[in-house]
Parts: structure tokens; C-alpha cells; sequence
């Protein structure tokens, strides 16, 4: 895994991406001016409505990124045009994107109901992002839920079962892969994390972290090939909240992959055995409403990295924790001990015994640059954006980006909001940078 020297080429092509999510950014900030005037009551969130309903608000250019977005076939993966043209020079180069925890509470399923279809729809959540999603070559998040139908009965917290429209619309917003390693996996038991995975897997959407009882000989791991990048997922929890006390040894170890260092050192020098090009590890990890990572969290991740692990995504604790470089063998290794919520009811108006509460409304899309060359694939990029779930009554549970501390200057009503989410987040993350 060699470190790459700068080069102005690679300067280039970054400032290109960049340039280009500030120009949506920009666009962004100036529509939800409009839109945060809008009443979204029976507002119908139909793939069509919306499309019709988003090139309202936004250049049309972005219209129609949105619009083809809703074709269910990623044109990416047979795009082989892009394929070559991100090949010059002998190197090719991918921008990963990620997101922290993905949650469904109860007011939030209520809010994406209609009545008149008798149908859930949760595309409005995503809209605002989904283009920020999308500008990334792979898209990652964490799934904190089931999906375990709605005859069993829909609930939130304490035993998450969201409709499965939550998965059309984080399909629609752009994601590629779904972490659902994590404490609230068996909130349904084994039937729920099953139900889960077929969901996903009847929208394409990859996961991994939980398992069928009956795929005994599947890997513990994901691994995919995005443009000739060759990436292995690994994704584990510290526990699910007892419930594995319910289940046979057998069957818990068969759902579901546990912090268990041994077992994680194997799993990940085996993968460093393989022809796997770098290896994501998603823990699920932490403390609730903590700020800061616990020592068991730094001391683990130092681990992961001595074990192969060349990228670490925390999730958990609700809040959004730091971000750091460790360097491995000269080789930059990125480690966020959480991105926080992506998405959630929990707020300062929700969590009112709680002192970090406002925190909880923060999350961060992590940019990770990865280049492949004849030496090898490294990270060569670092970029974050923080995020902010709006809450007002109009806009219900709209998770906002925000590029810089002053996207929403000219929208008082939330302003003070987005601009102390982006200071909170933006003072946690390691510099954006090149490597
Ligand atoms: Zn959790």
C-alpha cells in the first residue's frame, strides 16, 4: 500500500469534485429558502411527484441527475466510458462517501404516511442530500432498524421495525451498501434480521454485518470491485442491547458479527491475504451522547489498523466523535469514531434529560478518496460534510447539508441551527486534506 507523492493532476481532479458539490451546495441553499415555506401536508411522495416536485426548486441539470437516479439499474457499474476516463494516467481513483446511523422512530413513521394511498413514503428525508450521495462513486451507511413488515407491527425505539419504504428511499437517495451490525439488529429476533437482508437484497442494496441462518458458508465480509478498486466491507457491533441472550450460541454467532478481537484479527488478516485492494471496517461502538471517543474505542482502532484495516467508520454513540489519521507503515488510515445520526427524531426537543442533546440533530458525510496505481491503492483524500436534521413543522425530518458555516445565512429560521452543527462537526474532523 505505497503513499503517493502530490501530483497537480490528482489536485485537479479533486478540486473538480469538490468545485462541483460546492456548486450543488450553493444550489441547495438558495432552493431550501423556497422550499422551507412549503406545506408538506398530503404532499404525494410518489417517485414521479417528486421528480416533479424537486425540478421546481433546483437548475434542471439537477432535475434530471435526480430524475435518472430513479432508474432502479446503477448506470455507474456498466459505465464504462467513466471506466476509461478515470483511468489516464494509470491510475484510477474513487470517492467513497458515509453516513452514520439511519434511524426510524415512531413520529417519523407517522410523518411519511399517507392515508389516501395507505402508503409510507420517506424520499423527502433523503431528498436534499441524495445529490451529495450520488456524487460519490460508492455511498455507505448505517441501517439501524428492521425491516421486519408491517404485520408484525411498526414501532420505534425500543425495538426498532420500520416499513420497508425506508429502504426504497435510501435506494432512491443513492445508497450502495447498508451496515446492519449493530445493537438494534434483533429487535425482531432472527426473523427481523432475515426479513432484513431480503429486503435489501430485493432492492439491491449490499449489507452485510448480519446474516442468514442458513448461509453458514458466506463470508463475514462484503467485498465488491468498484471501478477496478477491489473493497472489502467488514462490519461488527459490540452487542445488541441482550437480546443475543435469546438466541442459541450457535444461532447469534451465525446472525450477526460481534466485537470479538480475535475473531476480527483472523477475519481481517484474511482478508489482507486476499487480492482485496483496502478494507472498510463499520463498528458499531462507543458510548451514547459522548462527544469524545473512549479509550476502549482508540485502543481498538489502533488494533484494526495494525490488522489490516485501512478505513474505520464509527457509529453508535448518536453524536458525532473525531476524526483522525493513523499511519500505518507510512500509509494514512481514517478513522471516525462516529458520524452520528444521519437521521433520527432525536433532538434537543426529544432528548431533554440529555446535556449533548442538540448534538444528536448533527451528522457528517465522510469523502474518501481512494487511488489505485501499480504501487498499489491508497487514500489520497479527505473530506467532510456536516448535516442537520430540520424538524420545523413544514419540513418534517429533512436531513440538510451543509457546505460551508454560512449555506443558510439568508434563512433565519434556521440559520443559528446549521451554523452551529457545521462549527461543532467541522471542529472534530481532521483538516479536509490531500494525501
Ligand atoms: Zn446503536
Amino acid at each position: 500500500m505505497a503513499r503517493f507523492k502530490k501530483t497537480s493532476d490528482r489536485h485537479h481532479r479533486s478540486k473538480t469534485i469538490l468545485y462541483t458539490l460546492l456548486s450543488i451546495g450553493l444550489c441547495f441553499s438558495i432552493n431550501i429558502i423556497a422550499v422551507s415555506h412549503l406545506d408538506f401536508a398530503n404532499q404525494d411522495f410518489s417517485d414521479d411527484a417528486v421528480t416533479q416536485w424537486l425540478s421546481q426548486y433546483m437548475p434542471p441539470s439537477y432535475a434530471t441527475v435526480l430524475s435518472d437516479s430513479l432508474i432502479r439499474t446503477d448506470p455507474r457499474l456498466v459505465d464504462n466510458t467513466t471506466l476509461a476516463a478515470s483511468r489516464r494516467d494509470d491510475r484510477t481513483d474513487i470517492w467513497l462517501a458515509a453516513t452514520g446511523d439511519i434511524m426510524f422512530h415512531s413520529p417519523q413513521v407517522k410523518a411519511a404516511y399517507s392515508s389516501a394511498a395507505d402508503t409510507y413514503d420517506f424520499k423527502k428525508s433523503f431528498a436534499n442530500v441524495a445529490p451529495y450521495l450520488k456524487a460519490a462513486d460508492y455511498t455507505l451507511g448505517n441501517f439501524e432498524t428492521t425491516t421486519a413488515g408491517r404485520e408484525k407491527g411498526f414501532s420505534g425505539y425500543p425495538a426498532f421495525n420500520a416499513p420497508d419504504e425506508t429502504l426504497d428511499a435510501i435506494k432512491w437517495a443513492g445508497y450502495d451498501f447498508l451496515t446492519t451490525a449493530n445493537n438494534h439488529c434483533l429487535d425482531r429476533g432472527i426473523f427481523g434480521v432475515e426479513r432484513t437482508i431480503e429486503q435489501m437484497r430485493l432492492r439491491e442494496i449490499a449489507q452485510s454485518g448480519t446474516f442468514l441462518q442458513h448461509e453458514t458458508d458466506a463470508p463475514r465480509y462484503y467485498t465488491t470491485t468498484v471501478k477496478g478498486i477491489k473493497l472489502a466491507i467488514f462490519a461488527v457491533t459490540y452487542g445488541c442491547n441482550g437480546l443475543e441472550q435469546t438466541l442459541s450460541q450457535a444461532a447469534l454467532d451465525q446472525a450477526v458479527n460481534l466485537i470479538d478481537e480475535s475473531k476480527m484479527a483472523e477475519t481481517l488478516q484474511a482478508i489482507e491475504a486476499s487480492d482485496v485492494d483496502q478494507t472498510i471496517v463499520f463498528v458499531h461502538w462507543g458510548s451514547e451522547y459522548r462527544r469524545t471517543p473512549t479509550e476502549d474505542q482508540e485502543a481498538l482502532a489502533k488494533k484494526l489498523v495494525d490488522w489490516g484495516a485501512d478505513i474505520i467508520l464509527g457509529s453508535h454513540p448518536h453524536v458525532v466523535e473525531r476524526s483522525e489519521i493513523l499511519y500505518h507503515e507510512g500509509s494514512p488510515k481514517y478513522v471516525i469514531y462516529s458520524m452520528g445520526n444521519f437521521i433520527s427524531n432525536q433532538s434537543r426537543q426529544t432528548l431533554t434529560s440529555i446535556g449533548n442533546a442538540k448534538y444528536t440533530e448533527n451528522g457528517v458525510i465522510v469523502y474518501l478518496r481512494l487511488t489505485k496505481s501499480k504501487d498499489g491503492t491508497a487514500l489520497t483524500a479527505v473530506r467532510h460534510m456536516p448535516t442537520w436534521v430540520s424538524r420545523s413543522n413544514a419540513l418534517k425530518y429533512v436531513i440538510l447539508p451543509i457546505e460551508k458555516q454560512a449555506s443558510y445565512a439568508e434563512t433565519p429560521a434556521i440559520y443559528p441551527y446549521t451554523a452551529d452543527a457545521y462549527d461543532a462537526t467541522m471542529s472534530m474532523m481532521t483538516p479536509d486534506a490531500d494525501y
